[in-house]
Order: structure tokens, then sequence, then C-alpha cells
């Protein structure tokens, strides 16, 4: 079968015939990929970068966003049938475990990670365990059920306390950044505020009805956050750019009591004034990882079911499984927001 590919530590990936999957075993399901999401994870994996090369041991198929039919069920797989169209949760945990066993699997410290840890979507076919798979309603189209995944670490963030009559900030308009805008609004954020340097996002952040988007390296940004939220600053943060400046100006500009929601992941160390913009303000960090299993996959559903205007303005490109590197250096210029992946065709 037609998979992308990580063949060898160095930059870049690349596309082979590989052997298809065995056959599911026990508890096993194998999917037909339809379509997949390029995500800020595969680009980490493309550039090889310290995180990368220390956690992916090629040759490995990379891609974990993804939608597809079920082919092949194992042994004891009874809720999911050959034709059924499904996503798939990409953290597959341990089920034993204490936080596995009290509704915070995705804490689990024996996670793998599909297309990291383990064979990925940017495939043809991918075995997965039956209990990570999604089944996708029907008025759910593919292109929107690919991307559940990203999706679901928005909402995953923006469900961390609750965004009605608040004022949020989102530092960083990448693709989660851009779904967690519609989420605030849809879930009654008051104002909803967004910094982000890529005029390209900022352009999308924009038609997504964010009531301010302003440029982090501008002077009077801080000062229009200010305008925007009757002096006060932002109740809520939500920092989805990894970037260590934006974190220090989101909670120097927080107001006190604020809650800031940490899902970015910085590359490196980062230096905070804790006296002054965490302790004496009584703000709450939360760190988030990965989505609620599976709360925030019925949320995200029921997100997608209403807003598909939202999902279509954040998808703006779909491309041929076979032009995946063309998507690349769409991601690595900013000049996207999801870039979608045509499996289909492949297999046809
Ligand atoms: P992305 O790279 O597409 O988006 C990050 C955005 O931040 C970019 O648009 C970038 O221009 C913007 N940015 C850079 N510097 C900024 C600054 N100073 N102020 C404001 N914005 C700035 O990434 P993504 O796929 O949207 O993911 C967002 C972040 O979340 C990444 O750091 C990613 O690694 C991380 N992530 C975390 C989890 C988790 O489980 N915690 C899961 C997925 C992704
Ligand atoms: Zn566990």
């Amino acid at each position: 079968m037609f998979a992308i590919l990580k063949a060898r530590p160095e930059q870049g990936l690349s596309d082979a015939e590989v052997e298809n999957p065995a056959a599911p075993g026990a508890g096993e399901v194998e999917i037909a990929v339809s379509m997949a999401g390029v995500c800020g994870t595969d680009f980490h994996i493309w550039k090889w970068d310290e995180w990368s090369s220390r956690r992916v041991k090629p040759p490995q198929v990379v891609g974990h966003e993804f939608v597809g039919r079920v082919t092949r069920t194992g042994e004891g797989v009874r809720h999911l049938e050959p034709g059924q169209r499904v996503s798939c949760e990409c953290h597959v945990t341990c089920g034993h475990c204490r936080l596995c066993r009290t509704g915070r699997a995705h804490l689990c410290r024996e996670t793998s990670i599909i297309g990291v840890d383990r064979a990925g979507a940017f495939a043809e076919r991918v075995v997965v365990p039956a209990r990570n798979v999604w089944p996708v309603h029907d008025q759910i189209p593919d292109r929107h059920a690919a991307v559940f995944d990203p999706c679901g670490n928005a909402m995953h963030s923006a469900t961390i306390v609750p965004l009605a009559g608040r004022d949020v900030l989102i530092t960083g308009a990448g693709t989660i950044g851009l779904f967690s805008i519609g989420i605030a609004r849809s879930h009654g954020a008051r104002r909803v505020m967004v910094t982000e340097p890529s005029e390209y996002r900022a352009r999308l952040a924009r038609e997504l009805g964010a009531d301010l988007v302003a440029d982090p390296r501008k002077p009077d940004t801080r000062e229009r956050i200010l305008a925007t939220t009757d002096g006060q600053g932002p109740e809520i943060v939500l920092e989805m750019s990894g970037n260590a400046q934006a974190l220090r100006g989101a909670l120097e500009i927080a107001s006190n009591g604020a809650h800031v929601v940490l899902l970015g992941l910085p590359a490196s160390d980062v230096t905070l004034d804790l006296a002054e913009t965490v302790i004496m303000k009584g703000a709450t960090l939360h760190g988030v990882t990965g989505r609620r299993m599976f709360e925030t996959w019925y949320d995200v559903s029921a997100f997608m079911l209403r807003n598909p205007d939202v999902m279509d303005k954040i998808l703006t490109h779909r491309l041929a499984a076979r032009d995946y590197a063309t998507g690349f250096d769409l991601i690595a210029a900013g000049n996207c927001g999801k870039v979608l992946l045509d499996f289909a065709k492949e297999a046809a």
C-alpha cells in the first residue's frame, strides 16, 4: 500500500509502497483511510527537531488525524463493522492504570501515539485498537471528521473553565487556536481576542469573528487588549503558540484571578515572573494534553454539527496524498489553516 513515512533519521518524509498491515488482532480494527489532516506534530517529525529525533524510531509511517472506513475487525470486536465510517483517538492508553480507570486516560503514562510510536494513518490502511475508534455522525462530512483530533485539543482547552460571559485571549492562531475562536464564540465568551504574527492566519481569525486580532510584535497590542476588556485584561487565556514571549505577555496582561490554559509546547525552558504575574495575581495555570476520552469527542461532534461554516473556513487546503510535500511547504511558510490529504484516491 501507499504510505508516507520517516524512512531515515534526517529531515523530510518520503513515500513508499509498504506491506499491508497484518490482519487486526483481538480487540483491533483495520481502517481504510479516506482523508487525513497534517498536524504540527507531523511537521515536527518532518523537521526532525530535537523532540522528534529523540522519540520517533524510523522507519515509521506518520499521521494521526484521520477519517476512514472499517475494513476488518479482530476477535471480540462487537460494536464496529466493516463499512462503518470512523475517526480515531490517537493516544493508545494502557486501560489498566489508576488514571485510565478514573476517567483520566489522557494522562496515562503508558500512552503510545499513532503515527509517532506506532504505525500511522498517512497510509491506505491502519490498524488501531477498537476502543480508540470514534464512529462518525452521518451529517459530519469526511473533511471535518478528519480533524476531530486537533479540534478536540481546542475543545479540551476551551472546556477547562467555562468561557460563557468571559473575556478570552487566544495567543496563537494556528489551526488549534483557530478552532478555539469558533468554540469560544459558540460557548458564549464575551470578547474573543487573538494575537498572531502571521498575516494569513490573522485574516482567518478575523473571518472567524474574533473581536480583536492583534500582531504581538506591535507596541499598541497591549493597550488594544486592555481597551477591549474595560481595562481589566482577559479573564481566561488559551495559550496556543508555544511561544515563551506570548505566554509572558499574556500573564502580564491577564486580569487578577485569571485562568491560563497552556496547550502550546515551548521548544525549551521558559522563565516567568511568577511573583508578579502568577502568585500576586492569584492566577491559575492549567496544563492541557490530548483530549478527554471520550467526553471531548462528544463535544466536538456537537460543535461540528452546529458549525460547519467555521470548520470550512479553517480547512484551507486539500491535496492528493502524493502531494504531501506541498502541504509541508505551506505549513513551513505559515500560509495555511489546516491542510488535508486525500487518501481515498490512492486506494481507488
Ligand atoms: P501552529 O504552529 O500551527 O500554531 C502556532 C501559532 O502560533 C502559529 O500560527 C504562529 O504564527 C503563532 N505564534 C508564534 N509566535 C507567537 C506569538 N509570540 N504570539 C502569538 N502567536 C504566535 O500549531 P498548532 O497545530 O495550532 O498547535 C498549537 C500549539 O499546541 C503548538 O505549540 C503545538 O505543538 C501544541 N500542541 C499541543 C498539544 C497538547 O496536547 N498539549 C496537542 C497538539 C498541539
Ligand atoms: Zn493507563
